[in-house]
């Protein structure tokens, strides 16, 4: 059997692939360009606090992926009480939006907007065959052009993009409530043995988001198992359909039976030697990101809202959502403070991309001053940090894109790419383990490429509950 395999990234794609595979018996070599672990889903410090990269909550409804999250974490997986608003016409609402707060907080002429166009997205239905082809004629046929407008549109552009740009797939798996009367329904007559719309509650690690890869890492390294921080890989050597040897950051290059992959696809298509065929390059430039610039804010307040998360969609913010990090985990910033963070989402050649952080900390600071979230002096300190490629951008064509470069990488017959950058997927934590311990068992298993390949067509139909 062929026992060495070399993992690209210490995320948790990469970390959950290497962790059984070297509780298999295999030799596992992991490769991470940073010097942590974690990738996204990592915690730093700054002061006496611990900062997420964004809110991470652990919620999935996949069984056996959460089993082994709550053997990982034990005591230290705390169960937290979710709870998130969302600012719309300057008023903040729970979110999802009930109906009965729609009808009966939102001004009324707004309320009989929502009603009338929802009557007619259902009639013009009813009458014509309506395409329901991109996330935005996905979300009005099912709630209308005025509650779309309202609330799905301006979050989606300040996201990912224009509306009719979007695959009608991003609205099926981001937005659970199948329609406006579905809603409706389920407040009168529950919503048993439905899909989920929304958790309750969610589970968070006692000391921030980083102990889920750091109880991997610690299992990698009981079985014998090596992680290389600050060392990235380079360049990949392809022979006859399969992978040689990768070259590392450090000029060094290491051979192995096995090649796992979990960093940007694109990267990974432009490290192949010999280069791929130029429709290959084609296809995977057309794939899309959008970076994340997170805004910190320390408050000398002890807590600033009851909530995990509240979303902005509206134009005026340049934020989409923020989050207080106390809210997650108590024991993570001292008493007496509080750290609140924004998230900005950006393309790389926007202007708040290049944007300078003082300029950027005053932006946000007058705007959540304005919504009556914070008071301007009560910031005694902030800084910013920046995620290229954050979000994966689902557009019209990104499927047949991904499946034109996934079909070339099923050629290279030990390569795997997997992960939320590494599949092209837009998905949480869970789906990332559930793709990396799935790897693993078809490389123990001595698999095919046609097994792979139904394998990893599994990968695309995740859903997010929020
Ligand atoms: C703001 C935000 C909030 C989120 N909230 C949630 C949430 O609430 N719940 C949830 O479940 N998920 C959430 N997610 C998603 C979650 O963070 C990701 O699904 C997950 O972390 C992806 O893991 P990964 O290992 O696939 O990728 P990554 O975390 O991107 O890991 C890839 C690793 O590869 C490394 N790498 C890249 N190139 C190279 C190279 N050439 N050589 C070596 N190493 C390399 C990178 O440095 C990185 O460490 C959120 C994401 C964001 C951005």
């Amino acid at each position: 059997m062929s026992k060495d395999v070399a993992i690209i990234g210490a995320g948790v794609s990469g970390l959950s692939a290497a962790w059984k595979l070297a509780e298999n018996g295999f030799r596992i070599n992991v490769f991470e360009k940073e010097d942590v672990i974690g990738g996204i889903s990592s915690t730093f410090s700054h002061g006496e606090c611990k900062l997420d990269y964004g809110p991470h909550k652990i919620y999935t409804q996949l069984d056996d992926v959460y089993a082994e999250i709550k053997k990982l974490l034990g005591p230290d997986l705390l169960e937290i009480e979710k709870k998130s608003r969302i600012r719309l016409e300057g008023k903040y609402f729970d979110y999802p939006v009930t109906i009965f707060q729609l009808i009966f907080r939102m001004n009324p002429s707004i309320t009989m907007g929502i009603g009338i166009s929802y009557l007619y997205a259902i009639l013009n239905s009813k009458v014509s065959k309506v395409r329901d082809d991109s996330y935005e004629s996905y979300l009005i046929n099912r709630f209308g052009k005025s509650l779309c407008s309202l609330v799905f549109f301006p979050y989606a552009k300040k996201i990912w993009g224009e509306p009719k740009t979007l695959a009608s797939s991003l609205a099926e798996s981001r937005v659970p409530i199948p329609s406006l009367s579905e809603l409706a329904k389920r407040k009168i007559m529950g919503d048993h043995g439905k899909r989920e719309i929304s958790a309750s509650t969610f589970n968070y690690p006692r000391n921030g988001i980083i102990d889920l890869s750091k109880k991997m890492a610690e299992k990698i390294i009981q079985s014998n198992g090596n992680i290389h921080l600050g060392r990235g890989v380079t360049r990949l050597s392809v022979e006859k359909g399969r992978v040689i040897s990768v070259e590392l950051s450090d000029g060094a290059s290491f051979d192995a039976d096995h090649f796992i992959s979990t960093m940007p696809l694109a990267n990974l298509i432009h490290m192949i030697n010999p280069m791929p065929p130029q429709n290959i390059l084609n296809a995977v430039d057309l794939l899309k990101h959008k970076n994340l610039i997170l805004v910190y804010l320390v408050i000398s307040k002890d807590h600033l809202f009851e909530d995990n998360w509240i979303f902005f969609p509206e134009e005026a913010y340049s934020f989409n959502r923020i989050f207080e990090q106390k809210s997650f985990s108590p024991f993570m910033i001292p008493k007496g403070i509080t750290v609140l963070s924004a998230e900005i989402t950006c393309s790389q050649e926007s202007a708040e991309w290049h944007m300078d952080e003082k300029k950027l900390v005053d932006i946000v600071i007058k705007q959540l001053e304005k919504s009556g979230i914070i008071s301007a002096k009560d910031v005694i300190d902030s800084f910013t940090k920046r995620i290229k490629n954050a979000y994966p951008v689902y557009d019209i064509n990104h499927k047949k894109n991904r499946e034109i470069v996934m079909e070339y990488l099923d050629g290279i017959m030990n390569l795997y790419s997997i992960g939320r950058l590494g599949y092209f997927n837009y998905v949480g934590m869970a789906d990332c383990m559930d793709m990396g311990i799935k790897t693993a068992q078809n490389i123990v298993d001595s698999n095919d490429q046609a097994d792979w390949r139904k394998l990893r067509k599994t990968f695309e139909s995740y859903q997010t509950i929020d």
